[in-house]
């Protein structure tokens, strides 16, 4: 009996779903239906391709010994699998594209160890909770990402590559920021792996299509005492000069560092009567003890700082974390009040240059509102633009894209579902040589790579004789 709401296959999922048993299962429609989505939505071209692709089935393992049961069971019925954190990835990474069983992997999250400098925890671990706890024994995530409250780890190490505290601590994929993980095989008798030093790069950000995330170990930093910090200023070429130098400066610590137009921060409804109207702004965390250098250096740049509030003064004003105000959060803020808002994603060449910065925004047009975050890369000090864009069509938005590149600045496609899109540009072939090992019949999700095809009937290690000779390890 064809039982499958995807559409896409031909499995008896009643079956399926008792061969899963004891694990937990969710074949209500509506649930796997939202089960099937993330943020995609924030890209109007993805939202017309994904809109309607669902999973068949929802599997909630709470054990190592639950995943290894909905592995080996998929790998029997051969149904396609896709893994499933918080869904909060924003390029339709958690979508299932080939229908299937959608592996949630929530139930399984507990916080296994905190030490000197590292926890590590179950891959479905929230990465709040897994803060709160660091934060009770003195340390805190060394980066995490603003959607915290929902995303997992695994999730995030799946798909996500900075964040909150990058422009201290450096990319996610820096070495020493992700310390080791654990991913399982599907196969007819799964099996875990481990990879620690340059081998964690062969599982980070491949959007969970060469084997299931189950343990992850990241670097932990002492926690301090940040106070969350808002400064306007009357041009965005000052707001982001100031944070230029806020990020390289040496008398200030921070952990954020971004900037937003002042036309988007109309759409903030919250700040309204905590930040000057109408002026550009510099959102940052800061140590209370570097505030007064803080402020000297916001007043060297003309600005004026309007908040500086701990996280309990700032839940005592109903305000929330200041980096609500920042990365993809900033496009969200602007979606809640109005869908027809997009967004890019743009590399400002280093080092960043507030000039060319300024020059650039009246041939983008009003239709392109920049925000800015800062970020260590290569131990120097990068910008990349998220900007609002007002869409139109998408020949507009290539125009958009195309400025942008005539000017230097690199556009990483934010409107693409593949995973050789975006930030990564090219096949990265070790992932799938490990997507060979760790999934041989292909079914995590592979609808997401364009290259599996062209690879699939190679062997691991044919496909690693085809990494080019400059390729970072
Ligand atoms: C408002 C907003 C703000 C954002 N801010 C940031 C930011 O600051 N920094 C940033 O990097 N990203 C950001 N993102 C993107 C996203 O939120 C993060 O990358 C987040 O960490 C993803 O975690 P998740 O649990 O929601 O993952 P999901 O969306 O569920 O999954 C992401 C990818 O990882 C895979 N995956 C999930 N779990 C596993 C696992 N156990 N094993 C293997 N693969 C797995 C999934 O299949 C999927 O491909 C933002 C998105 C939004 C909507």
């Amino acid at each position: 009996m064809n039982t499958s709401l995807s559409g896409k296959t031909v499995i008896d999922w009643e079956a399926f779903a008792c061969a899963l048993d004891p694990v937990e299962t969710i074949s209500e429609t509506s649930t796997v239906k939202r089960r099937s989505r993330d943020f995609f939505w924030y890209s109007p071209i993805l939202n017309a391709q994904l809109k309607r692709s669902f999973g068949d089935l929802v599997a909630l393992p709470q054990s190592i010994d639950e995943i290894a049961q909905c592995l080996r069971v998929a790998h029997a019925f051969d149904a396609p699998i896709t893994i499933r954190g918080g869904g909060t990835g924003n390029y339709g990474q958690a979508v299932p594209m080939d229908g299937g069983l959608i592996l949630d992997m929530t139930a399984f999250s507990d916080i296994l160890d905190i030490g000197d400098g590292f926890v590590t925890v179950q891959a479905g671990a929230n990465i709040k909770e897994v803060n709160e706890a660091l934060n009770a024994k003195g340390w805190e995530l060394a980066i995490f990402p603003s959607t915290q409250d929902i995303a997992t780890i695994g999730g995030f190490v799946g798909g996500g590559s900075s964040g909150i505290g990058s422009v201290a601590n450096g990319m996610l994929r820096d070495p020493g920021n992700i310390l080791s993980l654990r991913a399982m095989s599907v196969t007819a008798a799964p099996e875990e792996h481990l990879f620690e030093g340059d081998a964690i790069n062969h599982m980070h950000h491949a959007w969970g299509l060469n084997g299931v995330i189950t343990e992850v170990t990241l670097r932990t930093v002492p926690h301090r005492d940040w106070i969350g910090c808002m400064a306007t200023f009357d041009s965005y070429e000052e707001c982001f000069s100031a944070g230029y130098a806020l990020a390289q400066s040496a008398e200030v610590g921070r952990k954020l560092v971004s900037t937003v137009d002042a036309r988007i921060c109309a759409y903030f409804p919250k700040l309204e009567g905590h930040i000057r109207p109408e002026k550009h702004l510099m959102v940052s965390l800061v140590p209370r003890e570097d505030l007064d250098a803080y402020r000297s250096l916001v007043a060297m740049q003309s600005g004026s700082v309007d908040l500086a509030m701990s996280e309990a003064e700032l839940a005592a004003a109903k305000l929330p974390h200041v980096f609500e105000f920042s990365y993809n959060h900033t496009t969200l803020q602007v979606l809640k009040a109005d869908r027809s808002a997009t967004y890019l994603q743009v590399g400002v060449p280093t080092p960043p240059d507030p000039a060319k910065v300024a020059a650039l925004a009246p041939k983008l047009g009003d239709d392109v509102w920049m925000h800015h975050e800062f970020a260590l890369l290569n131990k120097e000090i990068v910008s990349f633009d998220l900007p609002i864009i007002w869409f139109t069509d998408e020949p507009r938005l290539r125009e958009i894209e195309a400025i942008y590149e005539k000017d230097g600045f690199a556009v990483y496609d934010a409107h693409i579902c593949m995973v050789e899109g975006g930030g990564l540009k090219n096949a990265d072939y070790r992932h799938l040589a490990w997507k060979k090992r760790m999934d041989p019949k292909g079914l995590l999700n592979s609808a997401k790579s364009r290259e599996w095809k062209n690879v699939a009937h190679l062997s691991p290690e044919q496909i690693e004789e085809l990494i080019p000779e400059d390729a970072d390890v």
